[in-house]
């Protein structure tokens, strides 16, 4: 008779072991999804060749999938390298808000100093503001993932709920870790690719774009222009008498000449222009969404403040341009781009033999020959 209470008390165990087994496998048919997701997310990050389209993944796709409400990545930018190179390949950081950019690294290690794991908890606007954007509505929990390559702190994959259990202190960190690994990889290299892209477009010796990067952007701003029905403008711009640099300081001074005269006319333009080495000491400026007045006050700058620097120093080193300016004014839009881009860059040339016939030193309007 003793034994019954026994029974019933096994079988009341039985009962828990098995519902705790239907929860371990409840648990980890769950996992297993989140599993497969997170693999599947981290496939086509590695995938991605730019950095435009894995912001695009990892700000969109990935919070739909995963129900995260906020997502923000925090680069470490210490001199806006990354922003000027995204700049100079043609991208528009804007379009992706989510991208913050930070100088100071010190910023980031405040959070994770040599702890490389995610951190997770309720949000705290005197801790957390940085990472989030102060323009949209705050999360209630976070997780934040240092980006780590080469153990070297790239920036942080900040994401945020709603809902103030998502992410907890105690919660299981490994996908999210391993989620942080991939992404930093990915954007090391896609950075690097965005390098290798843009030396593809810039002039090895002073830096500034080439003649592929201008004539692609040429075509660009035309497209827009014609669009918009806006002006475009060019400069064109050449040293005068520069042999004789070179056959009074040797060829090396005249390289040195060559890259400051280009930072002179970098310094003259808006971030939007296009200032490219069009061919041995000449120049060409495409200046967005301006007409002749403004073109031509340009123009002048530029002139002037070339005219007013000494090239080398303790020498009578000074140098002169002449400037050809042209313009399109609201585009046809029945002409294609292309007949475009040549039609205003060969007005410019033309104003530009016009200043060189003229004595040199000198802006001339195509309009006005
Ligand atoms: P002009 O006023 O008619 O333009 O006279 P110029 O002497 O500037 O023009 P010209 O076309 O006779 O000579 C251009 C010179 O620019 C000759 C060439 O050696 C020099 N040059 C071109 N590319 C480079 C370069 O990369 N480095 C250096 N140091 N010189 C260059
Ligand atoms: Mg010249
Ligand atoms: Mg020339």
């Amino acid at each position: 008779m003793s034994t019954l209470p026994n029974l019933e008390e096994e079988l009341t165990e039985i009962d828990a072991l098995r519902s705790r087994l239907e929860s371990l496998v409840h648990d980890a048919r769950r996992n297993e999804v989140t599993l497969r997701k997170f693999q599947n997310l981290e496939l086509r990050l590695l995938s991605c060749s730019s950095l435009a389209e894995l912001m695009q993944l990892i700000a969109h796709k990935s919070k739909s999938t995963f129900g995260w409400d906020v997502l923000t990545i925090v680069l470490h930018d210490e001199h806006q390298d990354i922003k000027r190179l995204l700049r100079d390949v043609g991208e528009d950081t804007s379009r992706y808000p989510e991208l913050i950019f930070t100088s100071d690294i010190l910023n980031l290690k405040k959070y994770y100093g040599r702890y490389k794991k995610p951190l997770l908890g309720a949000f705290d606007i005197n801790h957390h503001e940085d990472l989030f954007l102060s323009d949209r509505k705050y999360p209630r929990s976070v997780a934040l993932l240092p980006l780590f390559r080469k153990n070297k702190l790239l920036g942080s994959l900040n994401l945020g709920s709603f809902q103030l259990h998502r992410f907890n202190k105690q919660d299981a960190t490994d996908f999210l870790e391993h989620l942080a690994a991939v992404l930093a990889t990915c954007l090391d290299t896609t950075i690097a690719q965005e390098k290798l892209k843009q030396a593809g477009l810039t002039d090895a010796l002073t830096g500034v774009n080439n003649r592929r990067f201008f004539d692609q952007r040429l075509n660009e701003e035309l497209s827009r222009a014609q669009r918009l029905q806006s002006s475009v403008s060019c400069l064109f711009i050449d040293i005068d008498h520069f042999k004789v640099v070179n056959d009074s300081f040797g060829h090396e001074t005249g390289d040195t000449v060559l890259t400051k005269v280009a930072e002179l006319i970098r310094a003259q333009l808006r971030n939007i222009d296009v200032v490219a080495r069009y061919g041995g000491e000449e120049f060409a400026v495409l200046l967005e969404q301006s007409g002749q007045d403004y073109a031509e006050e340009v123009a002048q700058r530029i002139q002037q403040s070339i005219s007013e620097t000494t090239f080398v120093d303790g020498e009578d080193c000074s140098l002169t341009v002449s400037i050809g300016v042209s313009t399109l004014e609201k585009p046809d839009t029945k002409k294609n781009t292309f007949d475009l881009g040549r039609e205003l860059l060969r007005k410019a040339d033309k104003a530009l033999y016009q200043a060189k016939q003229d004595g040199r030193n000198k802006v001339v309007l195509h309009s006005t020959i």
